[in-house]
């Protein structure tokens, strides 16, 4: 049995972040996967040549990405920096414009390639003292002990650690195991996602339409002509549309990309997944704590997973620290709490926006479309209402 200070459940983004952030404070930490370790992505541009998973970062995400060492080790000329976002309803008039020098910023954001900040971090990890990590290792069960918890693996090695994070993505097992309660909403929507090649320049533009079908959005890759979809489809139309052949959808896409948007020329390889929106009711257990995907997940339409996931696995490496420094012991419930406290707070905020977002665009009854195209256009001409906008999409 292998006994670390804390181990963690999944190296995704926010396992593999916080096993670095950990082991540069001391700590020790074993990180297990049941994947095999991921192989140095392509370097090639064509379309079937782009991760079909991409995340829009926040400058708050990527100055913590800087911090951990892992932001400078993605190729520069793979990330696409966005300095606008348009954002118009498909059933109406209404649309607004973000620009980042409203409010003197060089850029919103970046998309970057899921698989990309993924190996950066592996790099980081694996090269950080006092951090193993551990591939083709997938948990298959836990039961709690008098030192913590103990995880037993396909492979048949065991683990037991202080503490146990779970780093293991929306469909926690570690979540499940230790029955910490979710409350889960269905979309009952499908996204579509693919990288598609567009007849001009994306503009370092990300796009965003409300249609009556669900939200559209286009994000900028690094190559000018190319963005990656998240076209998100009631169950209903999702199937027909998700089943066309190239052609055809990409005719389907330029009719309900509309006027408003750029025209596409070509699409790759897609790929579709349900939305749901689920948040544990408690991040913490005695022992145990609950980082990212696992502890919530939610529309896309933000593009805000992976940037609440990154805050968590911040403010979760802080207290731990902080609570170190204290000669707290690694379990202590005083840092777990103060972390969920933080955390929870705003991770809820951001789903009930997601929801209200979603409801209200969602919605056919006229009134409401002409409120919301009436409100678009009043935050476009309301230039301080629009920088606090920005303001918190940045942070
Ligand atoms: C198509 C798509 C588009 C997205 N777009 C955006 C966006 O634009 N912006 C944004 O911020 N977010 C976006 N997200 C969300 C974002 O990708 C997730 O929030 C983020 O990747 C979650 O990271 P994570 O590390 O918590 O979980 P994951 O990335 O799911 O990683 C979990 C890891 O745990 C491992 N694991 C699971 N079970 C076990 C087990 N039993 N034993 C051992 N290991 C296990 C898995 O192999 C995996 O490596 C998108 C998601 C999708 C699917």
């Amino acid at each position: 049995m292998t006994h670390p200070d804390i181990l963690i459940v999944g190296a995704g983004v926010a396992g593999l972040s916080l096993a670095t952030a950990l082991g540069r404070e001391g700590f020790c930490v074993t990180v297990i996967d049941g994947a095999k370790r991921p192989p140095p992505p392509p370097a090639d541009r064509a379309i079937a040549d782009w991760d079909l998973r991409v995340s829009a970062l926040t400058p708050a995400s990527i100055d913590f990405l800087e911090r951990l060492g892992a932001w400078s080790a993605i190729p520069g000329d793979r990330t696409g920096c966005y300095t606008r976002m348009k954002v118009w309803d498909g059933h109406g008039s209404g649309r607004i414009g973000f620009d980042a020098s409203e409010v003197k910023a060089p850029y919103l954001g970046y998309i970057v390639e899921n698989r990309l900040t993924l190996q950066a971090l592996l790099q980081c990890a694996e090269t950080c003292p006092g951090v193993e990590v551990l591939w083709d290792c997938a948990m298959e069960d836990m039961a709690p002990t008098d030192s913590g918890w103990e995880i037993n693996c396909e492979d048949g090695s065991t683990f037991c650690a202080p503490l146990t994070v779970g780093a293991d993505g929306a469909r926690s097992r570690v979540r499940d195991w230790a029955a910490m309660p979710t409350r889960d909403w269905s979309y009952e929507q499908s996204a579509i996602v693919g990288t598609v090649t567009l007849a001009c320049h994306h503009q370092h533009a990300c796009w965003q339409a409300f249609l009556d079908t669900g939200p559209l959005a286009l994000l900028p890759l690094a190559d000018a002509d190319k963005v990656a979809i998240v076209w998100s489809l009631d169950e209903l139309q999702h199937e027909p549309i998700a089943s066309l052949p190239d052609e055809a959808f990409v005719s389907a896409l330029n009719r309900a990309l509309g006027d408003d948007g750029p025209r596409a020329e070509a699409v790759g390889p897609r790929a579709s997944f349900p939305l749901r929106q689920s948040h544990a009711v408690d991040y913490i257990d005695e022992g145990l704590v609950l980082v990212a995907d696992a502890a919530h997940s939610l529309h896309p339409l933000a593009g805000q997973g992976i940037n609440l996931g990154l805050s968590d696995v911040r403010v979760l490496a802080e207290e731990l620290t902080a609570g170190k420094a204290k000669g707290l012991a690694i379990d202590s419930p005083v840092a777990l709490k103060r972390y969920q406290r933080q955390r929870k707070t705003e991770n809820l905020a951001m789903m009930v926006a997601m929801e209200g977002f979603k409801r209200g665009f969602g919605s056919r009854n006229p009134l409401t479309v002409i409120a919301r195209n009436i409100g678009l256009g009043l935050v476009d001409q309301q230039a301080w209402l629009k920088r606090w906008f920005m303001g918190q999409a940045l942070s």
